[in-house]
C-alpha cells in the first residue's frame, strides 16, 4: 500500500520535565524564544483522511488544542514512561465527538502500562464518561491505520524496548541510545528521521547529541530533526547553528510536508 501525503506536526520537542522545567532559572529556562519552550514529546501524522497521535503527553489535552485538532483515528505508543502515557485520559473528548472507542497501538509492556496505571478504563464497572480504549498488539509487524501503513521498529532505551515508527519515507524515534543492525535497516532509506537527542552530557538511556548527529550520519537520512531535548541542551539558536547540514532541533508547532 502507498504512503499518501502526510503532514507532520511537532506537538512537544522537550524531555519529560518540558522547558521551561518547574522552579529552574536557567538561561533556556528563561528565554524568551519560543522554539525554547517545548513541551513533552509528541507528533501529529496527518494524511488527508487519516490523523494518528504519537504518544499521549502529560500536555496531551493542550496538545490538542494548540494544534486544532478536531479528529484522531488512533494513538500509537513507544513505550511506558510517563511523559509518554500520562494524558491518555484526555481521549475521551474523542470519544465523546466521535462517538467510538479511541484506537490504542502499544507493544504489549506498553499495553501492561496503560492497563495499570488506567485501570479504571478497564474495570467491568464502568464509571460514566470514563475514557474508551481498545488497544490494538503490536507484534512487531507492519500494520495500516486508516490509508496510513505503518512499520513498528524496535530500539532500546537503555534495556527497555521502545517503538519506533516509519511512515513511508518518514521515520520517528524518540526515547533510544541504541538500534540494533537489523532495525537500523527498516530505517535506511527514509528522506526524513525525527531522532532524540537529549543533551551534550551522556545520558545512561537517552542518544546525546554527538551519538544523534552520528546515528543520523550511519543511517545516511538526509534530513533529520532532532526531539525531546532538555533545557541542558542549551538555547536552541545557539545549538541549532552550530549542527552539520540537513540536521536541525526541532521546536514545538514545527511542521512538515512529505
Ligand atoms: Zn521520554
Ligand atoms: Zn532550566
Ligand atoms: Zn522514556
Amino acid at each position: 500500500m502507498q504512503t499518501p501525503p502526510l503532514k507532520i506536526t511537532f506537538l512537544g520537542t522537550g524531555t519529560s520535565s518540558g522547558v521551561p522545567m518547574i522552579a529552574c532559572g536557567c538561561e533556556v529556562c528563561t528565554s524568551n524564544n519560543k522554539k525554547d519552550n517545548r513541551l513533552r514529546s509528541s507528533i501529529l501524522v496527518e494524511s488527508e483522511t487519516t490523523s494518528i497521535v504519537i504518544d499521549t503527553t502529560p500536555d496531551f489535552r493542550y496538545q490538542m488544542l494548540r494544534a486544532n485538532v478536531k479528529k484522531l483515528d488512533a494513538v500509537l505508543f513507544t513505550h511506558p514512561h510517563k511523559d509518554h502515557i500520562a494524558g491518555l485520559d484526555d481521549v475521551r473528548a474523542f470519544n465523546y465527538c466521535q462517538q467510538k472507542p479511541m484506537e490504542l497501538y502499544a507493544n504489549s509492556l506498553t499495553e501492561e502500562a496503560i492497563k495499570r496505571e488506567f485501570a479504571y478504563a478497564f474495570s467491568d464497572k464502568k464509571y460514566p464518561g470514563i475514557p474508551n480504549l481498545n488497544l490494538n498488539t503490536i507484534d512487531g509487524s507492519p500494520f495500516i491505520i486508516g490509508d496510513i501503513p505503518v512499520t513498528p521498529i524496535l530500539v532500546w532505551h537503555l534495556k527497555m524496548p521502545v517503538l519506533g515508527f516509519r511512515f513511508g519515507k518518514f521515520t520517528y524515534i524518540t526515547d533510544a541510545n541504541k538500534i540494533d543492525v537489523e532495525e537500523k535497516e527498516k530505517i535506511t532509506g527514509s528522506e526524513v528521521l525525527v531522532l532524540n537527542a537529549l543533551r551534550k552530557e551522556s545520558h545512561i538511556s537517552h542518544f546525546t547529541l554527538d551519538e544523534a548527529v552520528a546515528m543520523v550520519q550511519e543511517l545516511g537520512v538526509p534530513v533529520a530533526y532532532f526531539t525531546h531535548i532538555s533545557h541542558q541542551l542549551g538555547l536552541h539558536e545557539v545549538v541549532n547553528t552550530g549542527l552539520p547540514k540537513g540536521i536541525s532541533l526541532s521546536f514545538d508547532n514545527q511542521q512538515i510536508n512529505l
